[in-house]
């Protein structure tokens, strides 16, 4: 009833036909049953990593000490790994020891969710011990054995939970979730990688909004308190109709599926629990929550060690998330000046997202207003308008030839010609800039 392809299979057999065991397992076989592309396949085999490296030309030793050999076939590589048991654990994080294993069972045991814990080879077909298709068809994450002594084990698979709920549309099954909710504090010990990697992969799955699940269970408050502070935080004004949390939640589902967006959407208003004063009529205000939501993000980005790219991104995204540049060519050539013009249509997507998850009778009006924004933006995109240095017709050198001096005062002089040329793309020409130039440099 599954498709192997024929790369897994020629491993397959070649393992088989030196005496091991071998099988399609755990993320692959899950994915092939449910009809979706695995986006790897996995194999579990009998033989040690040495046995495995023997039988292929080309093989790298990914993690040799965990039982993992990468076999390359032509520019594919797949991941072996040697039957296993996780021995004991340490503080809720990594087996103290791996010990290899005769039996597939024992590795199937180690795993974390039934649907995950099933293996596959064409000769003995499908290898279910714990009903993962019965899980799958009623669409349930389910421990393999009892949750809370896997997740005493292993911490972090208590994200992985709902992650997988998410990713799936699953429920979690009652005891799994009762287990999370008296074992979310283990997840301090858990490293800020692991974290980071089933975060991710819980908000650009087509259910963000399980995010709720890991709230209601207390894992936000371990790992994420600052979302736990934006469901308290109610915003009775005209703009909305439900409390921060809540909102960011449904302007989450309002975006694609993309790391930076999503994240984006996800701290967009961190600031506002900070931000909020409620004035005389009871009207609250949250003047100045950018700022705070854009350093917020960036210190929970960093600790759950993000890269600097990522950071930059979504800091900036979120900073200018309420802009609302003034609806002429001028203004949202400065805008796209501003916000850079790799994140501005991003931009736009944050915005329409936000407006899309507020009160909807707002909304008919913000929407067109950011249409308008939109139009000139693509406007400026067919005319090649310049809005950056790099668009400017001359640059730094042309100016020294000029006779102005390399320094501070060059970067200013070329800083106010871009704002003219922004006020007025015409301006972008040569001779007219360098008379500018020298004019303002004299100025100086
Ligand atoms: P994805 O599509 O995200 O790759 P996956 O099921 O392949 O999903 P991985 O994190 O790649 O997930 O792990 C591969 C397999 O290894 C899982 O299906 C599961 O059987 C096992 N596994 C991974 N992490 C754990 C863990 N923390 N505890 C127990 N088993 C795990
Ligand atoms: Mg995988």
């Amino acid at each position: 009833q599954i498709e192997i392809p024929e790369k897994v299979n020629r491993i397959i057999s070649t393992l088989a036909a030196a005496g091991y065991e071998a099988y399609a397992v755990g993320g692959c076989v899950r994915d092939a049953l449910l009809g979706r592309e695995p986006a790897d396949w996995d194999i579990t085999t009998s033989a040690s990593p040495y046995q495995v490296k023997a039988l292929f030309a080309r093989t790298i030793d990914t993690g040799i000490q965990h039982g993992t050999v990468t076999v390359m076939l032509g520019k594919e590589g797949f991941e072996v790994t040697t039957y296993r048991l996780d021995g004991e654990y340490e503080d809720c994080r990594h087996p103290k020891e791996v010990v290899f294993t005769k039996s597939l069972l024992e590795d199937l045991k180690r795993r974390d969710f039934t649907i995950n814990a099933m293996a596959y080879n064409e000769e003995r077909g499908l290898v279910d011990e714990f009903d993962g298709v019965g899980d799958l068809k009623r669409g349930i994450i389910r421990c393999v054995g009892e949750a809370r002594e896997r997740f005493q084990e292993d911490a972090l698979r208590m994200l992985r939970a709902v992650r997988f709920a998410a990713q799936l549309g699953f429920v979690l099954d009652e005891q799994t979730k009762q287990a999370i909710c008296e074992l979310r504090e283990n997840l301090r010990k858990v490293s800020a990688e692991r974290i980071q990697t089933e975060l991710v992969k819980l908000l650009v799955s087509p259910h963000p909004e399980r995010l709720l699940e890991a709230w209601e269970t207390g894992m936000t408050a371990v790992v994420l308190p600052e979302f736990d502070a934006c469901m308290a935080c109610e915003q009775n004004n005209p703009h909305h109709s439900y409390s921060v949390g809540v909102h960011t939640i449904k302007s989450m589902g309002e975006v694609e599926a993309d790391k930076v967006l999503r994240l984006t959407m996800l701290f967009h208003d961190f600031g506002k629990p900070q931000a909020k004063t409620t004035d005389a009529n009871g009207i609250d205000h949250f003047r100045g929550h950018q700022k705070i939501s854009e350093e917020l993000a960036g210190g929970i980005l960093r600790r759950l060690k993000f890269d600097n790219e990522t950071i930059r991104q979504v800091k900036k995204l979120v900073s200018c998330h309420d802009d609302h540049p003034a609806r002429t060519p001028a203004g949202v050539r400065r805008a796209v000046n501003r916000i850079g013009t790799d994140l501005f249509p991003m931009y736009l997507k944050v915005q329409r997202a936000d407006i899309m998850a507020q009160n909807p009778a707002t909304r008919e009006d913000k929407l067109a207003k950011l249409y308008v924004v939109t139009e000139l933006y693509e406007q400026i995109l067919k005319e090649k308008d310049c809005v950056t240095l790099k668009q400017m017709v001359i640059t730094g050198r042309d100016l020294m030839m000029e006779g102005i001096p390399a320094g501070p005062g060059l970067g200013e002089v070329l800083s106010k010609l871009l704002d003219l040329v922004i006020e007025d793309p015409k301006r972008n020409e040569k001779t007219w800039l360098l008379a500018k130039a020298k004019e303002i440099y004299k100025a100086s």
